[in-house]
């Protein structure tokens, strides 16, 4: 029998499999070649992963002293701590004063357990995470298109099968590289890749076109591609027909939109707008990918939406190979939004609103369904309302000093907690500002269940045993409930499988229905498609015969351009992005601690154009400022022609001066709740 533990990687949103075999010095990667997400392949992340089961990382619990420091203490000692805290913002000031905040990364027996906690043990509408932040907007567009939102409707193995991608504001090539083999491999079967992103990044490079509109554009840059497929009669009027609603409102939104008018917008020349209609069109079959670019803005559901437009005007959803999809960031940033962590959902992407999905996941939790509270405030909304309405705050897998928008001004909410107990695997930022720390497993030392970007449901297996010292977090909510609401603590047993098997129940008959998924199938199958009810085989390809609608079509948004929420005026000239880069990870809070990570990607730098550089007066290397409404960070110049002459782009990993979150606009999508992140308005200065 082997001695090698199958699992997958504890990054990203891919969830790159991987094995672990015992070594002389802990544990050590091995490729796993058959699994068909990443065929081996694993990223630098990926394979460094084992070094976060070394030293750095949280050992015992802490609580903050007398004195204001943070101090060993017993878990009795913790857990007493955070259960009297929690307990006093209840009783001082009602239910809804204490807040639970989690996050994209954890297993989806935690979220769902999470979710419950907050709702039966604390009684709060106040709970949300740190996905809204991630592709909360394409996922309000997706269940408002199709009535269901599942990041991609089909495997990643057929994106090789299309004949042309349009890749809007994503750069697999640094945040998941493995998935960039799915791209070589269209174009080297023929197919065409067409990015848009205001920088020519490393995936831009290997494009057959690269579109480089003004940050906050792609929903303009959406319409005027539209108006040219109608213009050119372009549109698959039978497929219109007969599979949407809502195409005449659309079509007349969308004339108004010239391509003059569009260049004018984004500055993307007419020529390429028609060259990119060529491309998608001429294709049998094609797709629209998304990520973070047109999703983190104050109308990212509509910009969003636009580009769904643009998939069924053309007839190109649920067909083979082809359609709209979106690239998740988050390691379960898909599963982590289905079970019940986020502020309007219960379980299997179930409305907390709907009086049925009450009833039945009450049913399942053995309460009255009167009992469970309604929606709370979207991540954002909670965060500001910290020390406020929200007195006391219970955080999980998340790092929001770091990943934040207006990140200064949340910190400063944070620090404004009457309580803050944080669970973490490592003395994260957030961690720091804490009245408790509660140090818990990772992902080698956990089982649990991950649903990736392809809606895949995967097994991470423990591998190797945890620290002394530390337990899991589904064993943190077992110890607070047993102190918060002992007649309810059974409900929330320690072992992962027990809670998945609740999961099933809950999940039943819901959208995302994993009631047919078990942990024997998902080892048995390579992970398990949802939806998938009791007998299914699971469901790798969505929307084939109908869409999740009630009249089984999907619906066309009438949507019109809008300007970015703060645009660019004589005081702030500049716009201002943020993205990821290839070593690091999110807030840093894993990756930063990986010394060949920090070699490759040391610090956060400003990369702007020498057009700007030299306006401003700096050189490769100098320190730049860069001010916002909200504040100012300052980091080294990268001087380079692969960005627009009126932008500059940060990587967000790294706290301290070179924060690019201080920056941040934490304006609203007002159908999500996604803040800003990808586009403020900005001044640049040399900071020498
Ligand atoms: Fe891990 Fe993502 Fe890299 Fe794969 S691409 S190895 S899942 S970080």
């Amino acid at each position: 029998m082997s001695d090698v533990t199958e699992t997958h990687c504890p990054y990203c949103s891919l969830q790159c499999g991987m094995g672990l075999a015992p070594g002389a010095d802990g544990p050590r990667i091995v490729p796993r070649e058959d699994f068909p997400v990443n065929r081996g392949a694993l990223c630098g992340k990926g394979q460094s992963a084992t070094a976060l089961l070394a030293g750095g990382r949280l050992t015992g619990p802490l609580v903050r002293d007398g004195r204001g420091e943070l101090v060993a203490a017993s878990w009795d000692e913790a857990l007493d701590r955070v259960a009297r805290g929690l307990r006093g913002a209840r009783e001082g000031y009602g239910a809804d004063a204490v807040g639970v905040f989690g996050g994209g990364g954890l297993t989806n027996e935690k979220a769902y357990a999470l979710g419950k906690f907050a709702r039966i043990v604390l009684g709060t509408s106040q709970i949300d995470y740190n996905g809204r932040f991630c592709m909360s907007s394409a996922a309000a567009a997706g269940n408002r298109a199709f009535g269901l939102d599942r990041g991609l409707p089909f495997p990643l193995a057929d994106i090789p099968k299309t004949g042309c991608v349009i890749l809007v504001g994503s750069n697999p090539a640094e945040t998941m590289p493995p998935a960039l083999r799915y791209f070589t491999e269209l174009r080297e079967n023929g197919g065409k890749l067409v990015v848009i992103d205001p920088r020519r990044t490393r995936t831009a490079e290997q494009a057959d076109l690269h579109l480089a509109p003004r940050p906050g554009t792609d929903l303009a840059l959406a319409l005027g591609l539209l108006h040219l497929v109608v213009a050119q009669g372009r549109t698959d009027e039978a497929y219109i027909a007969e599979r949407t609603s809502g195409w005449a409102e659309t079509r007349a939104a969308v004339m108004s939109h010239w391509p003059e008018y569009v260049e004018r917008i984004t500055g993307v020349p007419v020529p390429q707008l028609r060259r990119t209609v060529e491309l998608f069109c001429d294709a049998p079959a094609s797709m629209v990918l998304t990520a973070r670019g047109p999703e983190q803005q104050a109308k990212g559901t509509d910009t969003v939406g636009a580009w769904i437009n643009l998939c069924l005007a053309t007839g190109r959803m649920g067909r083979p190979y082809s359609g709209y999809g979106c690239l998740t960031g988050q390691g379960n940033g898909q599963g982590g939004r289905e079970h019940g962590q986020k502020a309007d959902q219960l379980p299997g992407y179930r409305m907390l609103t709907d009086p049925d999905a009450r009833r039945h996941v009450a049913g399942v939790w053995g309460v009255d369904p009167d009992e469970l509270p309604g929606p709370g405030r979207s991540a954002y909304e909670l965060l500001d309302a910290l020390g406020t309405d929200v007195r006391a705050l219970l955080l999980m897998g998340s790092n929001p000093v770091v990943s934040a928008p207006a990140a200064a001004h949340v910190e400063g909410r944070l620090r404004s907690l009457d309580f803050l107990a944080v669970a973490d695997v490592v003395l994260s930022e957030t961690a720091a500002l804490a009245d408790v720390v509660l140090p818990v497993t990772q992902w080698a030392e956990e089982t649990g269940t991950l649903t990736n970007l392809e809606g895949r449901v995967v097994l991470r297996r423990r591998a190797v045993d945890p620290p002394a010292g530390v337990r899991s977090d589904l064993a943190v909510l077992r110890g607070l409930a047993e102190r918060l609401a002992p007649g309810r603590a059974a409900g929330f047993p320690a072992e992962a499988e027990e809670v998945f098997e609740e999961l099933r129940r809950a999940s039943a008959g819901g959208k995302a229905d994993y009631s047919g998924i078990s942990y024997g199938r998902i080892a048995a199958e390579d992970g398990v498609f949802w939806p998938c009810p009791e007998g299914s085989p699971g469901t790798p390809r969505l929307f084939l015969d109908r869409f999740a609608t009630p009249d089984g079509r999907a619906r066309f948004a009438p949507v019109t351009h809008r300007p970015a929420a703060e645009e660019t005026d004589a005081e702030y000239p500049v716009s201002f992005t943020t993205g990821r880069v290839a070593a690091q990870y999110q807030s840093g809070a894993q990756t930063r601690r990986i010394a060949g990570l920090n070699e490759a990607s040391p610090g956060p730098y400003v990369q702007l154009h020498p057009e700007l550089a030299a306006r401003v007066g700096v050189a490769e290397g100098d320190p730049v400022a860069v001010l916002s409404r909200r504040g100012r960070v300052v980091a080294p110049a990268r001087v380079s022609y692969d960005i627009r002459p009126d932008t500059v782009f940060m990587p967000f990993h790294w706290a301290g001066e070179g924060r690019a979150n201080t920056v941040t606009n934490p304006a609203l999508d007002p159908v999500s709740g996604m803040p800003e992140f990808k586009v403020c308005a900005v001044r640049v200065e040399a900071a020498g």
